[in-house]
């Protein structure tokens, strides 16, 4: 068995380069049995996905297993809809495959280039007041756990799959995801600028309500919102009604970035031109790497019924945050039950901060955004910069010591335990 390793000029940071990974090596396997050697061999291991975490939930003292040469053909069950796929592709390859046999996922996130596994393992979500997370879309799994057996859990069969899903790494190493699929659809893109605050927190629910999916942009300072990018699903009696102006803000006439002053070039189709999901329901386009540059990125959701309250108190907060700001962008994500999904129980509103990349000053803002927040309950994203442990995570989470009972069992002596881990989850 030839195992690769990751030749020594190959950069050991994640994507935003806010993160050295402490790991020895990186392994990138061509099958299951190999990652089954690769974990019984090894005293500490992490899965790595495509390194899109801003902190070091993927990092280890020990090796790091990267299934992106473990190519698995996308199976679709068309009676089931369903589609199996390895848990090391992205989000945009499975999309085209998906596309091209006429279906969909319900989502995707702002970028389609994340890893399926590294997704759901976070709880990644895009946006719409009816969307759960992509790992609610989750039916079944195979994993190699840390003894290096392979288990299928699925959600018919598994009483405690909830607990699988948002693993955060900790269970194992997930080699296929089955995702619920949907018939292909059509997306329209409409923007809008300069929309008036007073008028968007008048009519919130309204406003997230519009579309299919919503994204507010804002840097948080002044009176107006700086951007609406509404998702229109053609056909699924959400209004088509796109005038030229809206709450205060006028139609872009032009393709728009979400950081102002960017070329759109990297942004998925606009100005309301409908075209397939998989080419809309991103914000970036697949084919282009779609940052401005340097970036951190930290995220909040709180249950949606406190979502004015919360507003009002981030933006009287624009002199701490916007300063260190990109963009902050607001979204939807409806509830599930994935004991460690961040909108577990609750229909949520997402707070994003991309930041300037100075970590220190971002540790120190966030913590002051934390603090803003605490009193709505916020759960942090688990694959972004965040400062509340496990003492502060675990009230937020009804089946959080379930979770860790679930560790217990599948890793037994602890080889995907690492310092996020022991920080976020075990506070030991
Ligand atoms: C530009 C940018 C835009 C983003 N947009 C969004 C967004 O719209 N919405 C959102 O919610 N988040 C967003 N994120 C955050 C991102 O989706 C998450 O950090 C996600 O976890 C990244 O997936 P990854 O494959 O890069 O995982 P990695 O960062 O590589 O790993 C994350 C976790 O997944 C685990 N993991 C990876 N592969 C496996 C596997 N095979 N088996 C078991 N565990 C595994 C790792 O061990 C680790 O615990 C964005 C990030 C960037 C950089």
């Amino acid at each position: 068995m030839t195992l690769q390793q990751t030749p020594a000029n190959a950069p050991e940071v994640n994507w935003a380069g806010n993160h050295h990974y402490r790991a020895t090596v990186i392994h990138h396997p061509e099958s299951e049995a190999e990652v089954q050697a690769l974990v019984r061999g090894a005293s500490s291991v992490q899965a790595l996905g495509s390194r899109h975490s801003f902190n070091a939930i993927a990092d280890t003292d020990g090796i790091q297993i990267c299934l992106d040469k473990m190519l698995i053909a996308v199976r679709i069950d068309p009676e089931a809809m369903t589609a199996t796929v390895g848990g090391g592709s992205s989000y945009g390859a499975l999309a085209v495959e998906l596309a091209a046999h006429g279906f969909g996922l319900a989502n995707l996130a702002s970028l389609p280039h994340i890893s399926v596994a590294g997704a759901i393992a976070t709880a990644t979500h895009g946006s719409g007041d009816d969307n759960a997370n992509l790992a609610a879309d989750v039916v079944a799994l195979r994993l190699v756990d840390g003894t290096g057996e392979v288990r299928s859990v699925s959600r018919a069969t598994t009483p405690d799959f909830a607990g699988y899903v948002v693993g955060l790494g900790a269970l194992g190493i997930v080699t296929e995801v089955t995702l619920s699929i949907v018939p292909a659809y059509t997306v329209a893109q409409h923007i809008y600028l300069g929309l008036d605050w007073d008028a968007v927190l008048a009519n919130y629910d309204a406003v997230t309500g519009r579309a299919y999916s919503v994204s507010l942009f804002t840097d948080w300072s002044g009176e107006s919102v700086g951007q609406a990018w509404f998702k229109q699903k053609i056909g699924d009696g959400r209004t088509s009604d796109y005038p030229a102006e809206l709450l205060g803000g006028t139609a872009a006439t032009d393709g728009v970035h979400p950081l102002p002053g960017v070329s759109a070039v990297n942004c998925t189709q606009q100005l309301g031109l409908a075209g397939p999901w998989q080419d809309r329901l991103s914000h970036f386009r697949m084919e282009f790497m779609p940052s401005a540059g340097e970036e951190i990125q930290t995220e909040y959701l709180i249950d949606r019924a406190h979502a004015v309250p919360a507003i009002q108190a981030l933006r009287a907060l624009s002199d701490v945050i916007t300063p260190l700001l990109q963009v902050g962008e607001i979204r939807s994500v409806a509830a599930d039950d994935l004991w460690l999904s961040t909108a577990q129980g609750r229909d949520s509103v997402a707070f994003h901060f991309t930041w300037f990349r100075d970590q220190a000053a971002v540790e120190a803002v966030v913590k002051v955004v934390e603090e803003a927040l605490a009193p709505f309950g916020a759960r942090p994203h688990w694959g972004k910069v965040f400062d509340a442990d496990a003492s502060a995570l675990a009230p937020l989470y009804p089946r959080f010591d379930d979770f860790k009972a679930l560790v217990h069992r599948l890793d037994p002596e602890g080889k995907f335990r690492n310092e996020f881990l022991q920080r976020a989850v075990f506070g030991e």
